[in-house]
């Protein structure tokens, strides 16, 4: 997007967030933080799904110490999430967290926020904010639009992070509903240049919520606005991280991982496409490449979507015409459709890589 809203960037670890940088993508993990291995693995597999950065629960001093353990063993940068004491915050910091989600508000005394806001200045961490609107006191501007009462809570925490000086600061308004969410952000994006984290809270499970948070973060990326997004399901973590990559990819705004096409199938289909795209959504779920695989019912519409992708199948006359870059390139039975592209998915990206290799070796 050309019209992307100018913020000033924050680095959390190696991933740069607002600026120039592409948009990132976040998760967050569901295991017991204080549970070492499983959050361990957890974390991982969310970086081997194309996590960048991956927030987890600090809700006690044994899980800020589980931090330090767990951040030894993957290099995708750990956001700890903090509410209310301050020396979790301290904690998590000296345990090497890349950065902090604590509202400033939420710490009670002021020197004890000064000096979370000490320690993070001196191991060059940025802190988020973090608005949702179910958390908002009912008694803070009772008259005004939600949207508004979330901005003036949000604006309210980063002064008070400025007095301290302190300005590596991300934000995020976020809210179950979707036009709240937007609005808030739109409302947001006017009034500070500090990178915005973007997200649907409690969206529901993947359905539902992949669908709000299609609308509400797509909504907000085509006005320009957004820096991070964090898909939030009530379902399998990986999925977070699918999810907030279509979105990205259909926005134009990432070329990671595989694009599947396949149709809805109709009256024509000769092809059993919906088992063999789950198969093949399957199979390609932690592919990195970008490549785009067509798996279409019949010869009417087939042939042109397999001829715009790296791999495509159009069901025909008791047998399916299999495409490679776009080019008809031969036929197959029906029954071995998936095992032809899972070989095809095989030689494309051994083609690549072979490429890469050439290249790096030159
Ligand atoms: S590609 Fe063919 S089978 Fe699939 S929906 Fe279109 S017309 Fe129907």
């Amino acid at each position: 997007m050309n019209n992307r809203r100018s913020t000033t960037p924050v680095r959390i670890g190696n991933v740069v967030v607002g600026g120039d940088a592409p948009i990132s993508l976040q998760s967050m993990s569901k295991t017991d933080t204080r549970d070492i291995p499983a959050t361990s693995r957890q974390v991982q597999t969310l970086a081997d799904a194309g996590c960048q950065i991956v927030r987890i629960a600090i809700p006690d001093m044994e899980a800020a110490s589980a931090l330090g353990a767990i951040r030894h063993q993957t290099a995708v940068p750990l956001v700890a999430d903090i509410h209310f004491d301050y020396r979790l915050a301290i904690a998590a910091i000296n345990e090497g967290a890349h950065g902090l989600r604590l509202n400033p508000g939420n710490i009670n005394r002021e020197d004890h926020l000064k000096k979370v806001v000490r320690h993070a200045r001196d191991r060059d961490i940025p802190i988020r904010i973090g608005v949702n609107a179910g958390s908002i006191a009912h008694d803070y501007f009772p008259g005004e639009p939600v949207p508004e009462r979330m901005v003036f809570l949000a604006m309210d925490q980063i002064r008070m992070l400025e007095e301290m000086d302190f300005r590596s600061i991300k934000v995020s308004l976020k809210s179950s509903d979707v036009l709240t969410t937007i609005e808030a952000n739109r409302l947001i994006a006017d009034r500070m240049s500090y990178p915005l984290h973007l997200g649907i809270t409690e969206a529901g499970p993947p359905l539902t919520g992949g669908i709000r948070n299609a609308i509400g973060i797509g909504q907000l990326l085509t006005m320009g606005i957004g820096d991070t997004i964090r898909v939030s399901l009530s379902g399998e973590p990986t999925l977070e991280v699918e999810a907030g990559r279509e979105i990205l990819k259909s926005l134009g705004l990432s070329t990671t991982g595989a694009s599947l096409i396949s149709c809805p199938t109709c009256g024509r289909t000769t092809l059993d496409v919906p088992g063999i795209a789950a198969r093949v959504s399957e199979l390609v779920r932690t592919i990195q490449e970008p490549i785009r695989v067509a798996i279409m019912g019949c010869v009417v519409n087939g042939p042109g979507e397999c001829r715009e992708a790296d791999i495509g199948v159009a069901g025909g006359d008791g047998k399916v015409l299999v495409y490679r870059d776009g080019v008809f390139a031969y036929s197959v039975l029906p029954e071995t459709v998936y095992e032809t592209i899972a070989t095809e998915i095989d030689r494309l990206l051994t083609a690549r890589s072979s490429v890469k290799y050439d290249k790096d070796m030159r």
